[in-house]
């Protein structure tokens, strides 16, 4: 199986940097055959501006990675987005984002999880009540049907930092139904980068999360290993590390190929 990434950020985005060809160079250069390009999604007017690219932005990275999918033979690269799901978007995806069938596929993430009336962040995840709310999200953002694929469904971690009942139950929610909507789950190397910039020790609670993991491979859900990188240099930052959690546990791993019939 040659090297793949599917989980790929350009500077449209706000918080990367590098552009399709700078990805598609560096992708070349480190032996990848795949790459697929899943920046921040446009949403509509006011939600998360500094996240995503705007509705402006769209038509060049559309332009700009199908004239990659020419420029950069062998490499095989891909067309998708990142998106956080809200019943709210609904016509906005129909009508901006999917409209002219553009995409190869949409990766799901929850980044964000509606909580008592607000939005809160990942990371402010502390307690079973958020966490419930943290599952109940995803599984919305799963039973969408708008995703391929389910970006760090572990990534509750990095706020809650805990492994307990309450930890298990929300991972149980979240394979549940992912299981049920046979969505494919992505082991995130960006996780393993988190984790070396906040000079965590390798046992602490953070995602990737090996138990929830086994969780996963328990009930026989396929999962995907991407980098999600936010710079050229990081394309294949933490895959090495997600590859032998996968290897260990023998996951179900899936290729783009597999996935992107
Ligand atoms: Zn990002
Ligand atoms: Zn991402």
């Amino acid at each position: 199986m040659s090297l793949e990434n599917l989980h790929t950020h350009t500077w449209r985005c706000g918080h990367a940097s590098g552009d399709v060809e700078d990805y598609c160079e560096a992708a070349l250069k480190r032996g990848f055959g795949v790459l697929g390009f899943s920046d921040h999604t446009p949403l509509p007017e006011g939600r998360w501006p500094r996240i995503r690219m705007s509705l402006n932005s769209y038509p060049d990275y559309i332009r700009r990675v199908e004239l990659a999918k020419k420029n950069f033979a062998p490499l095989k690269v891909y067309l998708g987005l990142e998106g956080e799901w809200d019943p709210a978007f609904k016509e906005f995806y129909d009508n901006e984002i999917l409209k002219g069938g553009h995409l190869d596929y949409f990766i799901g993430a929850v980044h964000f999880f509606p909580f008592h009336g607000d939005w809160l962040y990942l990371e402010e995840a502390s307690s079973a009540a958020h966490l419930a709310a943290y599952a109940a999200q995803a599984a919305e953002t799963l039973a969408s049907g708008y995703f391929n694929l389910l970006a760090h469904p572990d990534a509750f971690l990095a706020g809650y930092r805990r492994w307990d009942d309450n930890a298990r139950s929300c991972a149980k929610d979240i394979l549940d139904a992912a299981k049920a909507c046979g969505t494919v789950l992505e082991i995130n190397g960006n996780g393993y980068r988190k984790r070396r910039q906040r000079g965590l020790r390798s046992y602490e609670i953070f995602y990737p999360h090996k138990a929830f993991w086994e969780m996963a491979v328990r009930r026989g859900v396929p999962v995907s290993i991407s980098s999600d990188a936010h710079a050229p240099e990081e394309l294949d930052d933490g895959l090495e590390a997600c590859r032998r959690l996968a290897a260990d546990l023998e996951a179900k791993t899936v290729t783009a190929a597999d996935m992107l019939k």
